[in-house]
């Protein structure tokens, strides 16, 4: 044994310049049997976790000055600074102080925001597959040290540096560290140490990603020493918390700007022409500056829809950007894959079919316990059975394991079920894999829709093929018979007994062979000259819940498709079981689809439910052309090929489970548990966050269009100002945190999925939210100046006079809180209690108003008086007013509601 001492391991290391064996040797690992559990645990204390020290997003201060970049709040400003020249020190330390609070109040709850998004995200960790004590194990990829070896396959993000030790068709993009978008080819010999990064082609990169083949890696470098880690690219997760809403209420801030601005002038010109002093009107428009800002609006929506996507997160649905979760309420049709999604994915061979036999298979589920018959008799293990069997377990990547006791899948359940039918007849996979040894294979590949495997038998190359019945078929010559012998393809029989398994909504694989075989390098040499050996119908029960999430879609106006790589018959099956599609419908095969242009498909996709034999690349072609019709789409994926339909999609869905990192990564949304039903869940979580957008906007807005109103209603009248800008400011920021907040947490009406969904080009406001915003103002107007004039004729007390003022906006926005819990369904049809901070906040708020009308300090400060019993009366009896106005204008405009849900129910 050689005793030169091991250079300490340093990451940076040519790796690259090494054969695979020299590398290992290096990082002391055995190759075929991966790293012992225990040393893995001492190099992770050794090298630390893999990942990168997060880079730093924005910084603290610029997010902190971005709060004061906004329109209104430069009138805020500007209204402060008016106030400071005019000796109003009150005032104007009062107006900074919101400037502040609200700067303050937005910086805190952004970067909540942003830290509970950028945690979600993290949430969708990466797994990875790795040999480890001799074992395949999944692992979080943080877990990888130096020395690892990991399988890499389509799909995957590569977890850290590694140096490719196996390759088959191995293909990864490095854009994100070279810039170059094209694949590179993978594959393991030594090159000269010199090559530059971006050549290093036997060496795959923390961070690219792989989209073809599959292959084998050995960890060199982890977290910050990983390649991108060195070059500090890494983009902080966090992730812009704009969306449509937002954007439309920030154009509608800078309109509200110009408003207000022409306002204020109009009053100061107005006022001045009037003989009032420049003063007097000068802080008139200040007080209509600050009374016609929404201050709270920025704040309260980021706050609402952070709400909204942890509950969706509590739901299984991981928004991966925010606008989606707006989206989510306005989809309109969702395409959805079936396996997996609307299925289980508990694959059960149920039926072979082989030798021209029938055999019936018994036991659900991985279990390996159950009986193969004919006829109610023992199937007899021989001839083309046999062989249909083996071909199973050898043409496969899965592993049948059992975890705390139960029977599990590592791998593509497909496979397992396999494995496990296999083993029902007393085949073990272990043995049959070990008498045949591998030596070549093709992977499985959605577009590809079969797998081939080369194994040495005897001294003799046999390939194994086993996929999609179309695809396996046609390149038959012949066939096995019951006992082995070499017999003429009957077609037909095979087409029929396919076609009774796919009926029975069964999902069909077809086996076949070439033996002798001497290589498979490539689709040639499994093009033609097969023998078939037989079919194995797997059952996958629909997911339960799915089928009641159909239905519920159905009722709330949105179409469901299915789209999926399976049998047309199978698929068609599965969707009439769970109500896709009705016994008048058909599937439409992939094929057909190609064969149309993209009018023929447009007018094609309104017609069909059902796309069988799809392959990824065309799912892009669907989603266009379910848009053309101004459809918003929802559509599953999972794989590689499936990306950019899931770019394309409004709502692209990856499967949080089985999908790859790539549909991850293209996707708005991930399923942490892969079901059909939780796209629902988000849709009508997505609808539940936009009702209580709406709701805060309408809340808020009559506020300040009563209090701009009173102020120009002031002026004209040339009255004194019913109320202060200091005490606006009160009114406002009070009310929106304690008041309007609380409409945040209001829970989802019970009614909002037996709605249309909303039109996605649809104003925020209705006509009808506007009308009611302008009938609330006005209610506030008249009350407020009403109530004022009335107390300051009877008292001559205008800080009296004002208090009862400021009573009435408080008491309105009180009772409009209320009526504001629902768009549509009147006061006395809500629950009461379901949303507790609506009383916190109510209660909070009365104390408030007690402090500010009766406690001295709180006086001197607002200019506030005690307001006597009798005025309270009157205050109250405007608040009652309003709330039955609006009530009753709800009730009048129900039946329009209806009329529009049943025009979805026709269509
Ligand atoms: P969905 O698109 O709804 O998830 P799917 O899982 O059936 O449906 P694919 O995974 O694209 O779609 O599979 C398409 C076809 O390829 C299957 O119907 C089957 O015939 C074949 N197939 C699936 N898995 C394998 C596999 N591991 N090896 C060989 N062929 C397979």
């Amino acid at each position: 044994m050689s005793e030169t001492p091991k250079p300490p391991y340093d990451p940076s290391h040519p790796w690259h310049a090494h054969e695979v064996a020299a590398v290992t040797d290096h990082l002391e690992v055995d190759p075929e049997l991966g790293l012992s559990h225990e040393e893995a645990g001492r190099r992770l204390d050794t090298h630390g976790h893999n990942r990168l020290t997060q880079q730093a997003g924005r910084s603290p201060i610029k997010r902190l000055l971005l709060q004061f970049h906004q329109p209104l709040i430069y009138i805020l400003m500007a209204s402060g600074l008016a106030a400071a020249a005019l000796g109003e020190w009150v005032d104007a330390s009062v107006i900074f102080g919101v400037v502040l609070l609200n700067a303050a109040v937005g910086f805190i709850q952004e970067g909540r925001a942003e830290q509970a998004l950028a945690a979600l995200a993290r949430t969708v960790a990466s797994e990875v597959s790795v040999q480890r004590g001799g074992g395949r194990h999944r692992l979080n990829a943080e877990h990888l040290v130096p020395g690892d070896v990991v399988h890499l396959s389509a799909g995957d993000r590569v977890p850290a540096d590694v140096r490719v030790m196996h390759a088959v068709g191995l293909q990864a993009t490095e854009a994100s560290l070279t810039g170059e978008s094209a694949a590179v080819a993978k594959h393991n010999t030594a090159l000269p140490e010199e090559t530059r990064v971006a050549e290093r082609a036997n060496m795959a990169f923390a961070g690219t990603l792989v989209v073809a083949g599959q292959g084998k890696g050995l960890v060199v470098a982890t977290g910050d020493h990983t390649e991108t880690g060195r070059i500090a690219r890494l983009l902080s997760a966090t992730q812009s918390l704009e969306t449509p809403l937002t954007r439309a209420m920030g154009k509608f801030s800078n309109l509200l700007l110009v408003v207000i601005l022409s306002l204020a002038l109009l009053t100061f010109v107005i006022g001045l022409a009037r003989g009032e002093t420049p003063v007097d009107m000068l802080m008139a428009a200040v007080a209509l500056a600050v009374g016609a800002i929404p201050e709270g609006l920025p704040a309260a929506l980021t706050v609402t829809l952070a709400i909204g996507v942890a509950r969706m997160a509590k739901r299984r649905a991981i928004i991966r950007r925010l606008p989606a979760v707006e989206t989510l309420g306005s989809t309109t049709v969702i395409c959805s894959d079936k396996t997996g999604t609307l299925t289980e994915n508990q694959m059960t061979v149920e039926v072979i079919y082989a030798g021209g036999g029938v055999i019936e298979v018994s036991g659900r589920g991985y279990a390996p316990n159950g009986q193969l018959t004919v006829d109610g008799q023992p199937a007899a293990l021989g001839g083309a059975l046999r062989e249909c069997l083996v071909a199973g377990l050898l043409c496969n990547d899965s592993a049948l394991i059992k975890r705390e006791g139960e029977w599990d899948v590592d791998g593509d359940p497909t496979e397992v079920a396999l494995i496990v039918v296999a083993r029902k007849a007393g085949l073990d996979e272990g043995s049959v894999q070990a008498l045949c040894p591998r030596e070549a294979e093709l992977p499985f590949d959605a577009a590809r829709q079969t797998m081939a495997t080369l194994h040495r038998i005897e001294g003799q190359g046999v390939v194994f093929v086993k996929g999609a019945l179309e695809r396996i078929i046609p390149r038959c010559a012949r066939m096995l018979d019951a006992d082995g012998q070499v017999a003429p393809l009957d077609a037909a029989a095979i087409d029929a007994a396919a076609h009774a398994m796919a009926g029975r909504g069964l999902r069909v694989l077809a086996f076949a062979r070439i033996a002798p075989a001497h290589q498979l390098d490539g689709d040639d040499d499994v093009a033609g000259d097969l023998t078939f050996l037989g079919l194995q119908g797997m059952i996958d029960p629909p997911r339960g819940r799915a089928t009641a999430a159909v239905k519920a879609c159905h009722r709330a106006g949105i179409e469901v498709k299915m789209i999926t790589g399976d049998h047309a018959a199978t698929a068609l099956a599965i969707a009439r079981q769970m109500g896709i599609a009705d016994e008048s419908d058909v599937a439409l095969a992939g094929r057909e689809l190609a064969r149309q242009s993209d009018e023929q498909l447009a007018a094609t996709v309104r017609q069909v439910r059902v796309f069988a034999r799809v392959e990824p690349a065309e799912k892009l072609r669907l989603v266009k052309a379910i848009q053309a019709h101004g459809d918003v789409v929802a559509m599953t994926g999972d794989g590689v090929n499936d990306a950019p339909a899931l770019k394309a999609a409004d709502i692209g869905v990856a499967m949080g489970g089985v999908g790859t990192d790539v549909a991850k990564e293209a996707a708005d949304m991930v399923l942490t548990d892969d079901n059909f039903a939780t796209i629902e869940a988000a849709v009508e979580a997505g609808r539940g966050v936009y009702d209580n957008l709406v709701k805060f906007i309408t809340w808020t807005l009559p506020t300040n269009f009563g209090e701009g109103l009173v102020i120009l209603a002031a002026i004209f009248a040339g009255a004194t100002l019913p109320i202060t800008p200091l005490q606006i400011l009160w009114i406002n920021m009070t009310t929106a945190v304690l008041l309007g907040m609380s409409l945040a947490f209001e829970p989802i009406e019970s009614d909002v999925m037996h709605r249309p969904p909303r039109p996605p080009g649809r104003p925020i406001l209705d006509r009808v939210l506007m009308g009611r915003i302008v009938l609330v103002g006005i209610i506030m107007l008249a009350g407020a100046f009403g109530l004022f004039v009335r107390w300051f004729d009877l008292t001559g007390d205008v800080a009296l006079a004002r208090s009862v003022s400021v009573n009435v906006f408080v008491a309105v926005e009180i009772v409009f809180l209320f009526a504001c819990r629902s768009q549509r369904r009147p006061l006395w049809r809500l629950a009461p209690f379901s949303n507790p901070w609506v009383w916190g906040g109510v209660a909070l708020q009365v104390l408030l108003q007690a402090a500010f009308t009766y406690w001295p300090p709180m006086q001197s400060v607002f200019g506030t008086a005690a307001v006597p019993l009798g005025a309270w009366r009157e205050i109250a009896v405007v608040a009652l007013i309003a709330l039955i106005l609006v009530e009753a204008e709800k009730v009048i405009r129900r039946p329009h509601d209806s009329v529009s849900l049943a025009r979805v129910a026709e269509k």
